[in-house]
Parts: C-alpha cells; structure tokens; sequence
C-alpha cells in the first residue's frame, strides 16, 4: 500500500489554528500530553496481556523513552504501549471524537486569549505537537500485528499515512522541532518538565542520552505513597492526567479502605463543570485499577450517576485481575466501594457545607443540579442529599438550605414555597411572587429543570409540603405578614371582595369558555391585574413548558385565570359590569389580560393576531378625543 493522503475534520483544522498561532504560554505542556498518552497506552497493553499474555511476553517491561537529538533537531517519545493500526492512527489523530467536545467547540469565540484559556481547561492532547514541531511524525505497531504504520503531518490541515518498519509494538512519535524551540533538546529542560508534570506517571520516563539512560521520575503510582509524601501540586498533576481536565481539584480525597476487602481511592471534585457533565449517558469517569492494573475507565456502578463528575482512580486489591469489564456490573464487591465511595463523598460534603459554606457554594453552582438527580433517583441518599442540597431564594443573594428556609418561615406558614423558572432573574420576575413579597414571605428559586422532578417526587421535607406559587391556592393570608397593614388587609379580603368582581368573572368565564379551567380572585397578587396558576393537581406550568419543548407532550392543560380584586384596571372593569353595552369590551378585556398573563408567563400566543387587535382597540378607546 502506498501513501494516503487525507484530511484532518474540520474540528481537528480549527483547533490546530488555534494552537499553532497562539502564543501558549506553557507550550511545554506538549510533553505532559504525550507522555500521558504513552502511559495510557501502556496501562491498557497491562490489561490486554491480562487475557493474552503472549502479545507481552517479549516485551513486558512498560516504559517510555525520551531521545533528544541536536544534529537532526528532534526529539523522540517512544512507547511499548498498544500501539495503533492504521484505522486507529485515522480515527485518534485525524478526529476528535472525546465526548464533550462538540460543547467545548461551540464554545470557542473566535477570540484568541479566551479560547487559550478554554483549551486550558480542555487539554489539546496529542495536538498540542504542533506547539512546538513543524511536523510530527507518528509511526505505530499496535499488538499482535505485524505491519507497522506512519503518520505525518505539519498539522495544516492534512495527514498521510503510509507502511513503515518497527521491530516491536508500540508508538514512536518524532517531533522534528520548530526553529527556536531547541530548549527542549536540553536534558536539563527535559528532566524539569518531567519532574513537574508527571512525576506522578506510574512507569519509568526514561531520558537517553549519548547511549545512557537515565530516570527522571519515581515510578511508582501516586496512589500507593503515603498522603504525607505527596505534594499538591503531585495531586493536582495527577488529577489533570486521569481526569483529562486542567483546572484545580474543589476536593481531594485519598484514602485506603481495610478491613473484609481492601481498596485505594484517590478522588478529586473539579472546581469547573466539565463539558461532558450533561452528556445523556450520564457515565462515570472513574478509573478502576486492580492491583495497579488498569481495568477500565468505564465500569458502569462504581459510582452513581449523580457523582458523574468525580475523577480518580480507585485501585482494588480484592477483585480477580482477570475481570471482565462485562463481569464487573454484578460484582458485590462493586457495589459495596460503590457505597462506600459515596458515604465517603457525601461526608466530605457534609463537612464543606458546613466548615467552608463558601467554598461549598462554588461546589454547589457547579454541580448542585447534577446531585440533584440524585435526590429524585436515589433513595437511599434523599434524605443526605437534601440536607446538602442550597437555593437561591427571594431573600437574597445567598444560598438557603431547607433547614434555614423552614427556620425563618413565618407564622401560619406551613408550606416551603417555590417559584420555577429558566434562570433566577425569569423567575423573580413571576407576577405570582408579588403577595409573596408584599408579605416577606420567602420563596425558592427553582431554575434547574430537574427541580421540577425531583421536588415532584418528594412532595415534602419534614412534614413542610413543597408548593409552587404557580399552583393552587395562595393561601397567603393564613400567614402573618411583615407589617401590620397586611394583615389586616388579609383577614377582610374575601368580606372586601364586592358583588360586582363576582359578577366580572361571570362574565370572564363565558368569554373564556373552554381556555381556561376557572376565573377567581387571588391575594398572590400585588402589582399585576391578572395571572395564570395551575390547579392543585395539574401539571406545573414551567414543567409542563419544558416537556412541551422535549416533546413529552402536546397539549396545554388548562389554567386558572386569576384576577386582582384591588388592582385599578380590575376595580374599573367591576365597575362597568351591568352598564350598558359592555359587555362585549368587557369580553374583549378578558381576551387581553388572558394573552398577558400568558406572555408574561413566557408563553407564545395561539393568536397574536387576534391579541394585537383587542390591545389596539383598547389603546384607541383610552386615548382622549
Ligand atoms: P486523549 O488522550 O484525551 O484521548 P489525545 O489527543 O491525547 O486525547 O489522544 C487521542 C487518542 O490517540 C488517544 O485517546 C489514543 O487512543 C490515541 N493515542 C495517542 N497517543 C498514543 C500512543 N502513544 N499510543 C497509543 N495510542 C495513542
Ligand atoms: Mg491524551
């Protein structure tokens, strides 16, 4: 075969450009992702000769070779890991294809300086070569096969591949390096660079030099040493490595668990949300290790779901290092680290919340919604969960917890209420809050779509029911307002409610018909003439908006109109019920404010048409002659 040309994907294109012309500030990153992948490579050789050890047998010493070369100007990273065929090479050099990065690209902004700081985060893996080479040549012997293959490219736009020698399996990737880039044929350089970014790296990094070699770092898995002689930055090091992400830990967790099965666990929470944490499969992303045997990054309930964003590895000493991934899922030994693991998160939570309530906001805004799946799908961590679970409220800026809503609730109140929206401000602008307001009494925010399925789900905390104020009654005046005015106001609210306010919603509900469920009066409001609540046993509105756009469902049910009896607009309509043709205004009004409380609601009208003209209609009838 001979030489094939192809293109990079136009991903693969964008994110070169933006490599190449950027000034990186660390381009000595380069290193740290090669040599990371050299160890990948290797771990999953180790776990390959699991099953066939032969395809190891000559071979078996996992290492990876750095060779500086002055007179050709490159410098060479070798590894005996798996090595790639030649649709691997195509596939892993030539795409992107790591979950997450269609959200990571669409967030590029074109801007240089942000988008360095994106991929920062990110990590441009193999491709940050091309930081310091002009061309990269890759040449790779996967495992169990003979032929052996070469990768080229100057990382504009195009690759090619060809047939190439190698006597052993593994991958060599020569860096032909870029004028002014020769610091990094320097041992003195190249032993730095190790040392700082992956000294963690559990195989010997070799440096060879004039036909000696030397090693740059100890070799041994983090994991294994002891708390006391690991450095933070060695932490922070190996987090960016397994976990692929380049921000600081929130949280370090290293522990050993002894005792009828024995396992380590060195787990960090990310201080930035991933890009992949809304991912539909909803994959954990912990490595699992026996007996410093990498096994696999995918063993489905090692974690739950709801603690996706962990990275780090747990490495057991009890399971058989001949375990199939496949196996794995219906292992009890599994599910007891899993529960484990979990207790152990959750406590450490619980001690953030409560020693560094800041630091655990920060958490919370990361990652509160995804813990949130958890209150509506885990049982048995309801009830943990909800004692860490924080809102934004109409009190403040601060986050509540339920503890501290329901221990300043007022008295009468006997509900915890909340208000759904797409984003706080959405929601605070709900006209149903009003009376709410005008009472002080306070209201959660719920703006992450799961709020509305897992407070469903659980309906009440300690004994407090959890009511939306777009549903049902009010109920407001029980509750002992802030000032006296109120009150008062509250207790002669249904007496004050005048005969002809009874007969405007006669008149509404005709007009109506079948839009909606009912016309009544409501204390919710305030400032507004009108709003839509749904009845006590219907769907909720926001809810019902977003199964709506995820096509669950649809057809609306319907709402309650509700008016304000003291607000000036619904006073005067009152007033003209009975006189003489109005009727029929007085039905167009029921139109208008029934399409504004919708709007207001962030609905789309069925008939705009229809609303403009009612609205320009009464625009004419107000303006003086
Ligand atoms: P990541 O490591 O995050 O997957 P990279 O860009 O660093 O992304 O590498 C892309 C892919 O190329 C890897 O997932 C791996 O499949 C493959 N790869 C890179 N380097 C090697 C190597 N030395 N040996 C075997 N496969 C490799
Ligand atoms: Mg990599």
């Amino acid at each position: 075969m001979t030489t094939e040309k192809r293109s990079f994907q136009a991903e693969v294109s964008r994110l070169l450009d933006i490599v190449a012309h950027s000034l990186y500030s660390e381009k000595e990153i380069f290193l740290r992702e090669l040599v990371s992948n050299a160890s990948d490579a290797c771990d999953r050789m180790r776990y390959l000769a699991l099953t066939k050890p032969e395809l190891a047998e000559a071979d078996a010493e996992y290492r990876v070779v750095l060779t500086p070369d002055k007179q050709k100007k490159t410098l060479v990273v070798d590894d005996n890991g798996i090595g790639m065929t030649r649709e691997e090479l195509a596939e892993n050099l030539g795409t992107i294809a790591r979950s997450g990065t269609a959200s990571f690209l669409q967030n590029l902004t074109g801007d240089a300086k942000k988008d360095l700081s994106l991929i920062g985060q990110f990590g441009v893996g193999f491709y940050s070569a091309f930081m310091v080479a002009r061309e990269v040549e890759v040449i790779s012997r996967r495992a169990g096969e003979s032929e052996a293959w070469r990768w080229v490219s100057d990382g504009r736009g195009e690759y090619t591949i060809s047939p190439a020698e190698k006597a052993g399996r593994g991958t060599t990737i020569i860096l032909h390096l870029k004028e002014g880039e020769e610091e990094f044929l320097e041992p003195h350089r190249l032993r730095h660079i190790v040392k700082t970014y992956s000294e963690h790296i559990p195989l010997p990094i070799l440096l060879k030099e004039g036909g000696k070699e030397e090693k740059l770092n100890e070799a041994s898995a983090l994991w294994t040493r002891p708390k006391a002689e690991i450095k933070p930055e060695q932490y922070k090091e190996f987090y960016h490595h397994v976990g692929h992400v380049f921000d600081e830990p929130w949280l370090t967790l290293h522990f050993r668990a002894e005792g009828v099965f024995e396992y380590t666990g060195l787990l960090f929470i990310p201080s930035t949300k991933p890009f992949d944490l809304y991912d539909p499969q909803r994959k954990g992303r912990l490595k699992l290790y026996v007996r410093r045997v990498f096994i696999t990054d995918d063993a489905e309930g090692l974690v739950p779901a709801w603690l996706r964003f962990l990275r780090g590895v747990v490495d057991s000493e009890d399971l058989p290092l001949n375990v199939s991934r496949e196996m794995l899922q219906s292992n009890p030994m599994l599910a007891k680290m899993r529960s484990q693991i979990v207790k152990r998160v959750l406590a450490e939570l619980e001690k953030k919340a409560k020693d560094s309530p800041e630091e655990f906001e920060k958490f919370w805004d990361n990652f509160g919604a995804v813990l949130k799946e958890g209150i509506y799908e885990d049982l048995d961590h309801r009830d943990a969960l909800l004692a860490l679970a924080r809102f934004r409220s109409t009190a403040g800026e601060k986050l509540v917890s339920l503890e501290e809503y329901v221990g300043r609730m007022k008295p009468g109140q006997d509900a915890i209420f909340y208000v759904t929206g797409d984003s706080v401000a959405q929601a605070a602008r709900s006209p149903h809050l009003e009376g709410f307001r005008a009472k002080g009494v306070e209201v959660l925010y719920f703006t992450d779509p799961v709020d509305e399925f897992w407070s469903g789900a659980v309906g009440e905390w300690k004994g407090k029911k959890l009511k939306s104020v777009t549903r049902g009654g009010a109920d407001l005046a029980k509750i002992e307002g802030e000032s006296k005015e109120a009150s008062a106001d509250a207790e002669d609210k249904d007496a004050k409610a005048p005969a002809n306010v009874q007969s405007l919603i006669a008149i509404f509900k005709l007009a109506l018909g079948d839009a909606v469920k009912d016309v009544r009066t409501t204390d919710r409001l305030t400032d507004s003439p009108a709003c839509l609540v749904a009845d006590e046993g219907d769907v909720d509105i926001h809810l019902e908006r977003l199964l709506r756009q995820h096509r669950h469902i649809d057809k609306l049910a319907k709402r309650i109109l509700e008016l304000n009896p003291k607000h000036a607009l619904i006073e005067r309509l009152a007033a003209l019920v009975g006189k003489d043709g109005t009727t029929e205004q007085l039905q167009e009004m029921a139109w208008l404010l029934f399409d504004q409380a919708k709007i207001l609601q962030g609905e789309t009208l069925e008939d705009p048409a229809a609303f403009t003209r009612r609205l320009s209609g009464a625009l004419a009838r107000g303006l003086p002659t």
